[in-house]
């Protein structure tokens, strides 16, 4: 039984399609690699605080469609079916079809346009468990160990992003830093 596109579905989401901040979540490669990197940040006196882990796929699927019908730019009849959610994106008109997508971003409080010109991700590496949030604080220079043993020095920056000696000890590890997005890491820099 299918049950029609609406507020139903975040709460279905809610209970059913959770994401996770959790490392046991992740792909087991990149969460061994990720696990390595973080007991080298927490010996040299660095903080890590670990915000998303796996997005559920589900969840994602839910988001992107929403969005995609809500904004006009994909029509109830584009989207793609997911198994295990019976979802009927078409209510048989396009202004009705729109309201229930619009209904569903606005319960997950998904950014639209002007705010968010982008649709949510259907292959963010998160969703397959590669990649990970987290903010990483520490005060003045860290003495931390790469993969190899070598100990390098790290000065704190604000702005992670451009901390290219950091990103260089997580890369040793394999967790690649995205530089446009501060909490982001994952298994290919993406
Ligand atoms: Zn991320």
């Amino acid at each position: 039984m299918t049950t029609k596109s609406g507020v139903f579905w975040v709460n279905w989401a809610n209970e059913n399609a959770k994401n996770s901040n959790q490392l046991i979540e992740l792909e087991r490669e990149f969460r061994e690699n990720v696990e390595a990197f973080i007991s080298a940040l927490r010996e040299g006196k660095a903080s890590v605080r670990i915000t998303s882990t796996r997005r559920n796929a589900k969840r994602a699927y839910l988001f992107h469609w929403a969005w995609r019908i809500a904004t006009g730019s994909a029509n109830a009849s584009d989207a793609t079916a997911m198994d295990g959610v019976d979802i009927e994106w078409d209510h048989g008109s396009a202004s009705s079809s729109k309201n229930g997508a619009l209904e569903m971003v606005n319960g997950f409080g998904l950014a639209m346009p002007p705010n968010s010109n982008v649709a949510p991700s259907l292959t963010s590496n998160h969703i397959m468990g590669k990649a990970i949030d987290m903010t990483i604080l520490w005060t003045g220079e860290m003495t931390v160990n790469d993969k190899a043993g070598n100990s390098t020095k790290v000065q704190f920056s604000t702005n992670v992003n451009t901390n290219t000696q950091l990103h260089k000890v997580g890369a040793s590890y394999g967790v690649y830093k995205l530089t446009s997005d501060a909490p982001h890491w994952s298994h290919n820099g993406r």
